[in-house]
C-alpha cells in the first residue's frame, strides 16, 4: 500500500482525479476500481507493487508495430480494472476484485528495482504495463518507468485510455509509447451498456494529451459483431482520430473471439473486418492493420510507393526492410521508431 497520487479534498470526502471516473470517495469507501481507498482522509494505492502477471512478449503483441519493430518487452500487470467489460480476454485477473467480492490485495510483491532488474536480465529493453488496466497501478509504473529510463530502459502502456490529462502529464517524461484500446468502435451506448463506462469523452482528452507530451500512440478498436454493425461509430472514431492525431497513427482493427460474459457471441466475421479496413483507407489512415488474424493483414507497406517495409506474422516480425526510418525504393519516412 502507498499514498496515491492525483487526489484532493473535496468536503469530507476525496476526489480521484487518475481516471476520466473521478470518483468522490467517503472515509472508508473504495473507488470504481477498487484498489483505491480512502484512509482516514488520505487516498492510498492498495496493490502498489502487487504484481500478477511477468511475462516477456513480442512488443508487436501489444500490439505496437511502429515502435522498435522487433522487439521483445518485459511486461507487467497488477490486478484490477477501472472498465468492467463483459468481454474481456483478461478477466481473471481485472475482473477478479468485481466477481469474487475479494478484499484481499492478490500478488507478489515487487519493487521498481525487481521489474527492471528482471526486464535487463531478460535482455528486454522495453517494459510494458499491460494486460490489465495500468492506471490502476500507476504509482508503482510511474516509480518503475521512472528507474527503467534512468537504465535506457523505455517504457509502454497499453491503456483504455482513461487516464486523466493530469495522469497522463504525469507519466509522460517516462512514458514513451502507449496502445490505447477502443471497444465497439467508441459508440458511447456499448460503453454505457458492456463496458459500464458512461462517458466516453475522457478518452479523447487523454489521446489529445498525450500527442501534446509526445507520447508515441497507436490505437485498437476490437469489433464485437452486434454492435456498430452499421459501422457508422466506426467511421466517426476514424475520422476523430485523423482529425485529431493525424493520419499516420496506426490502428489496429481486432477480431473479437467469445470471451468471459460474452461467450454466446460468435467471432468478428472476416469480411466485417475486411470492411472496417476499407473504412479507415478510404478516410485517409496510412497504416491500418488487422489483428488476430493470423497473416492477415499485419505487414506494414509504404503509403507512397506500397513497398512492403515489415513483415509479420502472428504478432511475430519476421523480416524489416526499412533503411533506418525509410523506404528502402522511393525514401519516404515512415513513421517508426527505432
Ligand atoms: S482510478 Fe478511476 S476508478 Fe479508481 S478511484 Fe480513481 S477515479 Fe475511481
Amino acid at each position: 500500500m502507498k499514498e496515491a497520487v492525483l487526489w484532493h479534498k473535496e468536503g469530507d470526502r476525496l476526489r480521484c482525479d487518475l481516471c476520466g471516473r473521478r470518483c468522490l470517495i467517503a472515509d472508508g469507501a473504495l473507488g470504481v476500481c477498487l484498489v483505491r481507498k480512502n484512509i482516514d482522509g488520505k487516498l492510498y494505492s492498495l496493490n502498489y507493487g502487487r504484481l500478477v502477471a511477468l511475462h516477456v512478449d513480442p512488443i508487436e503483441k501489444k500490439p505496437l508495430f511502429h515502435f522498435q519493430p522487433g522487439s521483445f518487452t518485459f511486461s507487467i500487470a497488477s490486478a484490477g480494472c477501472n472498465f468492467a467489460c463483459r468481454f474481456c480476454d483478461n478477466y481473471d485477473i481485472s475482473q477478479v476484485y468485481r466477481d469474487r467480492k475479494l478484499e484481499q490485495v492478490l500478488g507478489e510483491e515487487y519493487t521498481p528495482e525487481d521489474v527492471v532488474n528482471q526486464a535487463l536480465s531478460e535482455g528486454c529493453r522495453i517494459i510494458s504495463y499491460t494486460y490489465t488496466e495500468p492506471t490502476i497501478f500507476f504509482e508503482f509504473a510511474y516509480d518503475t518507468a521512472r528507474l527503467a529510463h534512468e537504465k535506457g530502459i523505455k517504457n509502454t502502456f497499453v491503456t483504455n485510455g482513461y487516464m486523466t490529462p493530469e495522469a497522463v502529464k504525469m507519466i509522460a517524461p517516462y512514458l514513451d509509447a502507449a496502445t490505447v484500446d477502443f471497444k465497439c468502435s467508441g459508440d458511447p451506448d456499448c460503453y454505457k451498456k458492456i463496458i459500464g463506462v458512461p462517458d466516453v469523452a475522457p478518452i479523447y482528452e487523454c489521446l489529445i494529451e498525450m500527442k501534446k507530451q509526445n507520447i508515441f500512440i497507436e490505437i485498437t478498436n476490437l469489433v464485437i459483431p452486434g454492435f456498430d454493425d452499421e459501422m457508422s461509430s466506426f467511421k466517426n472514431l476514424v475520422k476523430r482520430i485523423r482529425d485529431n492525431l493525424g493520419d499516420e497513427i496506426p490502428i489496429h482493427i481486432l477480431r473479437f473471439f467469445p470471451a468471459y460474459r460474452f461467450s454466446d457471441i460468435p467471432e468478428t466475421p472476416l469480411e466485417s473486418l475486411r470492411k472496417t479496413y476499407e473504412i479507415a483507407r478510404k478516410e485517409g489512415m496510412k497504416f491500418v492493420y488487422l489483428g488476430n488474424v493470423p497473416g492477415q493483414g499485419e505487414n506494414t507497406y509504404c503509403p507512397s510507393c506500397g513497398e512492403l517495409l515489415i513483415e509479420r506474422f502472428g504478432l511475430m516480425m519476421s523480416r524489416n526492410r526499412l533503411k533506418g526510418d525509410k523506404c528502402p525504393k522511393c525514401g519516404t519516412k515512415i513513421p517508426v521508431v527505432i
